[in-house]
């Protein structure tokens, strides 16, 4: 059974988080649409733009940009985002008030958080520097 294509929200099109590797062969699309509401949720949470960096990442894709083998960017259940306005640690607070990502996977990086509905809770914090 094929699942219907995720389609875009009142913030988000569908091809903000579609595989960046540019081949032929890959299926672009393999996001899921409970990421991207959940997403929506945490931008009107937020009230502010979200830039989605990574969303969904075929195999090939996951392996070159150095993903871990059993990435939630394969699954089509993550996003890497980050915000102009507000620092990585203000993001995943507010990411901590959606259902979907707490009891989900939220990671903090310099550049911004990792978020994911794996529906089981994970944390974790890969930033090099603090301010
Ligand atoms: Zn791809
Ligand atoms: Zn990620």
């Amino acid at each position: 059974m094929q699942e219907a294509m995720a389609h875009s929200t009142k913030n988000f099109k569908v091809t903000e988080f579609a595989c960046k590797c540019g081949r032929f062969e890959c299926l672009h699309y393999g996001i899921k649409q409970e990421l991207i509401n959940a997403v929506q949720k945490l931008r009107d949470l937020a009230g502010v733009a979200i830039f989605v960096n990574s969303g969904y990442r075929c195999p090939w894709w996951n392996e070159k940009v150095g993903g871990e083998k059993n990435s939630m960017h394969v699954k089509g259940l993550a996003a890497d985002i980050w915000c102009e306005e507000l620092t990585p640690e203000e993001l995943k607070k507010f990411a901590e008030e959606i259902p979907e990502f707490a009891n989900g996977g939220i990671g903090i990086y310099n550049w911004g958080i990792h978020v994911d509905v794996r529906g089981r809770r994970a944390r974790w914090d890969r930033r090099t520097k603090r301010k």
